[in-house]
């Protein structure tokens, strides 16, 4: 009987080759096991203001409330619907990012109007609460998907906003590096991350402090997009931060998917 070509191989090549079989098996359990936490993350994550809103409908159901009363629950069934809605645009947000062929398109859109775009939505969120600075007009041009440039800085300042206190400062940098790359640096004066949760940061979900993120609306998945989006643009995301003293982050982009008027950006650097 002719051995299988299994068979031949290991004969050959032995204990290297069964390495690289029982890898291949843990990479893809590994897969599955990550696959299986997500789906249980989604429905805990679903599930919560689901709860939420049937509590609520069967009070309003059961009890004779008066006119405020039915106000006052009337809204926070909308704060949880609203919650809703944020986590399944935030998931199909990231679906879409997961699904698309990389890397993103190059089409060139201009940095100015975009940033102008965020910083109002910046102080829209912060309400006044924080001293906001964005940089002056730039002449930049990026070359890449302008939505998702926009989902990854509008969370970078949406987290910004929400965890920095009444108070705080938060500034949005821009600076070519010696390498050419371009770095965008939104930078907050807020309550920080311990050193020990910064690699586990943009895993999907994960969270330093749940009940914190939940109340101020956060979903778990900001920072995926953001280091998604920094990925399928050739560039990367940079953290640094320290507990009560603030965090920096920083997305870099590729020389090859920057361009600027010459010397522009020169007088608005640091
Ligand atoms: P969330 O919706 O929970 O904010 P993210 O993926 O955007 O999810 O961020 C993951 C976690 O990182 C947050 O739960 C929070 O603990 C921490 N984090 C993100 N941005 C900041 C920041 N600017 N300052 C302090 N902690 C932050």
């Amino acid at each position: 009987r002719r051995p299988g070509t299994l068979a031949v191989l290991l004969r050959r090549y032995g204990p290297g080759l069964k390495l690289v079989l029982s890898q291949d098996v843990t990479e893809r359990e590994r897969h599955e096991a990550m696959r299986r936490d997500f789906v249980a993350n989604v429905s805990h994550e679903i599930r919560t203001p689901l709860t939420a809103l049937s509590g609520f409908v069967e009070t309003m159901q059961s009890l004779p409330l008066s006119e405020p009363d039915r106000a006052r629950v009337l809204a926070m069934m909308a704060q949880q619907t609203s919650r809703m809605r944020t986590l399944v645009d935030d998931l199909l947000t990231l679906a879409r990012l997961e699904g698309s062929p990389r890397p993103a398109p190059d089409h060139w859109f201009a940095l100015d109007p975009l940033l102008e775009q965020v910083q109002v939505r910046t102080q829209s969120l912060s309400g006044a609460r924080h001293a906001l600075r964005f940089p002056e007009v730039s002449g930049i041009e990026l070359a890449g998907s302008e939505g998702e440039i926009d989902s990854a800085l509008t969370n970078l300042l949406s987290n910004a906003v929400r965890y920095t206190p009444e108070g705080g400062q938060i500034s949005v940098t821009l600076r070519r590096l010696d390498d050419g790359r371009l770095e965008v640096a939104v930078r907050d004066s807020g309550i920080g991350i311990a050193r020990e949760h910064l690699p586990r940061l943009a895993e999907r979900f994960y969270r330093v402090d749940g009940s914190r993120s939940r109340d101020t609306g956060g979903t778990g998945l900001g920072l995926s997009i953001v280091k998604h989006v920094a990925q399928r643009h050739g560039g990367e995301l940079g953290i640094d931060s320290a507990p009560g003293k603030g965090s920096t982050f920083r997305l870099l982009l590729p020389p090859a998917r920057v361009r600027q008027a010459q010397g522009a950006l020169d007088q608005r650097a640091e």
